[in-house]
């Protein structure tokens, strides 16, 4: 993980930057968040529950975006067979 501070990179389950010292708990309770929403996702999308699945990529993404919640959301919108959201939203994860 980044750390905000500083912009050293840290051990995912390090609680403070190895460089400054900054606190990342909260930083790592989040990225915990957004990674458990992204799970739920992916589950519903197994399930074939492709809107609960969209639900919880927005969730996920208002957390931080990405390349992965991109992918997810195309494979969402494929699996919904809404095409061309699919397509733009393949573009984006490929741009970002
Ligand atoms: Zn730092």
């Amino acid at each position: 993980m980044t750390c905000p501070v500083c912009r050293a990179s840290n051990d995912a389950s390090a609680t403070t930057c190895r460089r400054c010292k900054a606190d990342l708990a909260l930083v790592v309770a989040v990225e915990a968040r957004r990674v458990g929403l992204l799970a739920v996702a992916k589950s519903a999308l197994a399930t074939g529950d492709c809107d609960a699945a969209l639900r919880h990529l927005a969730s996920a993404e208002a957390v931080r975006g990405g390349a992965d919640v991109e992918r997810l959301k195309a494979a969402a919108y494929l699996a919904n067979r809404d095409f061309p959201a699919a397509w733009r939203t393949y573009q984006r994860g490929q741009a970002s």
